[in-house]
């Protein structure tokens, strides 16, 4: 396994952003992590600078890989700001036009998975619908862009550094359940994703869009990290996303923080597919009984004040947790379990949205 030391060495042989200062004191260095034979760099650049350092992000890219021990090396360049949200401009519907970026290319549409606020199930749920579609037949991948907490290694109970493409530059999907998946996780150690910056974490999140090998998608499912901050707004502005399903509990508090997710995402005219409800009631694991905990019908009503779809209810479920702890979701593990009942018809619900809208294949506006 080559060091930290040795790959140091090996990039003094690049150039930095100026063309004069070797990479490892030219300041563009934000990131060197080292894993068995491959090695992930990241270079930061401003944003002008973004197209006129691809050369040097190959060449960082081979001075690496020349590394004895090492087979594959993933460069990746970050740039420190974000472009500036226009919400005037128009976001989606960009006619025929087909994704740009390599890993795009194949992609039918992309879906949104949003809520206002963490912890309400936003992930078992992205989790459950990629799994879901994929059994109805689609070709589905499942990105996972919660950066604050990224869960699909979890939920899918894979682990490890994505292998790179043939190609030697797109990352390999895993797949597991008839899914691909990627995810911030895998990217970064555990503990790295939480101190990142918005700016950085936009680009990391761009370029897992656009620098995996999805292949031919039907639907790349997306678990977005929870809020209504820029990263969401420069997600739905970079990706033309399909659509949105905003995951909600039914209580008041989680209701008001999806209210402005389906505002924001009308703000960038990215359709809200509709609103599903998680621990909507409880299921006795006992008896099977089934007990209203919080007032029944929030989310309902408030899709209906809001005009978009009620897409359903899972119930508050000890299986859906612990199967989710398991690495196998309730719809891989258990598919004809009342409690994926739910997810199946959250699936055919969204495919019926996707296709009620013809929505347009997905445009990636390169930074
Ligand atoms: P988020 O992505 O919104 O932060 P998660 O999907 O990570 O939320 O869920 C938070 C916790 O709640 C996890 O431990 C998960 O297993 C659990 N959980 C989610 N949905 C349910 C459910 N319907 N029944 C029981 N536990 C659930």
């Amino acid at each position: 396994m080559a060091t930290n030391e040795e790959a140091l060495a090996a990039l003094n042989a690049v150039m930095g952003p100026d063309g004069r200062t070797p990479l490892p004191q030219s300041g563009a260095l934000s990131g060197l992590s080292i894993h068995d034979d491959k090695i992930y760099l990241s270079l930061s650049v401003s944003p002008d600078q973004a197209k006129a350092s691809e050369p040097m992000r190959l060449a960082a890219e081979q001075a690496l890989k020349a590394l004895p021990g090492v087979t594959a090396a993933f460069v990746a360049l970050t740039a420190e700001r974000p472009p500036q949200p226009k919400p005037s401009q128009p976001l989606t519907s960009h006619g025929d036009a087909p994704a740009q970026g390599p890993g795009l290319d194949h992609v039918k549409q992309i879906v949104a998975i949003a809520s206002g606020k963490g912890g309400v199930g936003k992930s078992t749920t992205a989790a459950n619908l990629a799994v879901a579609l994929a059994a109805l037949g689609q070709k589905v991948g499942l990105l996972d862009a919660d950066v604050f907490g990224p869960s699909l290694p979890m939920l899918f109970g894979v682990s490890g550094k994505p292998n790179l493409a043939s190609d030697g530059h797109l990352l390999e999907p895993f797949v597991k359940y008839g899914v691909k998946l990627i995810s911030i996780g895998f990217l970064v150690p555990d503990d790295a994703a939480v101190v990142w910056r918005g700016p950085l974490v936009m680009t990391a999140i761009r370029q897992l869009l656009r620098d995996v090998a999805w292949g031919d998608l039907d639907v790349l499912v997306v678990d977005m990290p929870p809020g209504t901050g820029d990263v969401q707004l420069t997600m739905a502005q970079n990706a033309s996303l399909a659509g949105a399903v905003i995951v909600s509990t039914p209580q008041d508090m989680a209701l008001i923080d999806a209210r402005r997710a389906i505002a924001m995402f009308n703000q960038v005219k990215t359709p809200v597919l509709g609103l599903f409800e998680n621990m909507s009631y409880f299921l006795c694991p006992h008896c099977g009984g089934r007990t209203e905990i919080f007032a029944h019908g929030g989310a309902k009503a408030e899709a209906e004040k809001h005009n978009v779809r009620f897409l359903g209810a899972a119930p508050l479920d000890l299986k859906i947790r612990e199967t989710s702890d398991a690495g196998a979701p309730v719809v891989a593990s258990a598919p004809d379990s009342a409690q994926a009942r739910p997810y199946f018809e959250l699936a055919r619900a969204v495919q019926d949205e996707l296709n009620k809208g013809k929505r347009r294949a997905p445009v990636f506006s390169a930074v």
